[in-house]
């Protein structure tokens, strides 16, 4: 029985784990931004932006609540 080796992370790779990490924001927090976030326009340059950007790329709940907010503000409009 052979055990699968691991894979092997180089220091650039590790330390890309690290930079996505930050700025770090809880779910609890997104959703709070939540209307802001949707409302805001592309130059919109809130403090929290950059941390819920980083939260909604590594965070599959808070992206799809986004997208269903998203298409149920397109439906009202
Ligand atoms: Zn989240």
């Amino acid at each position: 029985m052979t055990s699968r080796p691991l894979p092997h992370l180089t220091d650039e790779q590790a330390q890309r784990f690290v930079v996505d990490a930050r700025p770090w924001m809880s779910c609890d927090e997104c959703f709070e931004h939540l209307d802001e976030y949707l409302d805001c326009s592309p130059t919109t340059d809130f403090e929290w932006l950059p941390a819920m950007t980083a939260h909604l790329t590594g965070c599959q709940v808070c992206r799809e609540e986004v997208e269903s907010m998203r298409l149920l503000l397109a439906d009202t409009n």
